[in-house]
């Protein structure tokens, strides 16, 4: 259910909900008590139906405010990183290469930072832990 719809089920929930109380209060007639029961199920499902779709729009409001804090730190990252030969480096204020060379592909694809780890089964080459991408130690050499 995207964002949009999970409010207006909620929105429409709770407009179910307010309509049947106006009609119970403007109502004329005396309602019997299996009438006035039964109204007041219709409210209540009315009304569970919005507390439901609200559940849903607050965990979806939660996913989007990680996101966002995700894409902040990402574009604070993007200036003091670089990628070099299939890798990406820090940088230190000198603009010079620091530490660890991080995953490419985690990087650009889900703005992840891996470092890169030796692969114990292939002499000399690295691996991603996480996409499992390989690398050829020659494509890192970069002096650092
Ligand atoms: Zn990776």
């Amino acid at each position: 259910m995207t964002d949009i719809s999970t409010i207006t089920t909620a929105l429409s929930g709770i407009k179910a909900a307010i309509d049947i109380a106006k009609a119970l209060k403007d109502s004329d007639h005396f309602l019997e008590k299996a009438e006035l029961k039964y109204k007041l199920a219709e409210m209540m499902n009315s009304l569970a139906d919005a507390k439901l779709a609200m559940i849903d729009a607050q965990e979806l409001i939660q996913a989007k405010d990680k996101e966002i804090i995700k894409l902040k730190d990402s574009l604070k990252l993007k200036g003091k990183l670089e990628r070099y030969r299939y890798v990406y480096y820090f940088l230190d204020d000198n603009g010079i290469k620091m530490g660890d060379p991080f995953c490419s592909y985690c990087y650009e694809s889900k703005n992840e930072l891996i470092h890169v780890v030796q692969d114990p089964l292939k002499n000399r080459d690295f691996v991603c832990p996480g996409c499992k991408t390989v690398t050829d130690w020659h494509r890192l050499d970069n002096g650092v």
